[in-house]
């Protein structure tokens, strides 16, 4: 699987793996399982690892801070602008996250599957949960 199909995929915000999707039902949700190919998007049963995409989402929100503010100071220097920098520059830490989250999911699955490649366990169906069982039928 070439990289670059990887990040592309994930940068469209569909399935890294296979391109299909769409992978969210909403802004900020995404699909457990991908339409397409049937990935689970967690791939770590156990919990947490969407810590992976919040760090991701984090270092491209201060990512973006930096290249505005700096860029912003070289543009305006000798007299920058400060009220209207502070100004600006809290209305991205607040907005820059939410605009970015379905990428820093996406896109961290693309980085998780360049360093670890898929496996059967990525495409098992998570088992019924034991309360369900023994609905009434007609
Ligand atoms: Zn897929």
């Amino acid at each position: 699987m070439g990289l670059t199909r990887l990040y592309l995929r994930a940068l469209r915000l569909r399935c890294p793996a296979c391109g299909g999707g769409p992978a969210f039902v909403s802004w900020f949700r995404m699909c457990p399982n991908c339409p397409g190919c049937g990935l689970h998007f967690d791939r770590e049963p156990e919990g947490g690892y969407w810590v992976g995409s919040y760090s991701l989402n984090l270092f491209a929100t201060e990512l973006a801070f930096a290249v505005g503010f700096v860029g912003a100071l070289v543009l305006t220097w000798p007299d920058p602008p400060w009220r209207a920098l502070v100004w600006w520059n809290l209305a991205l830490m607040i907005a820059f996250p939410m605009v970015f989250f379905p990428w820093s999911k996406t896109l961290f699955i693309a980085i998780d599957l360049t360093f670890r490649p898929r496996e059967p366990d990525d495409y098992r169906q998570p088992e019924e949960p034991a309360g369900r069982v023994g609905g009434r039928r007609p």
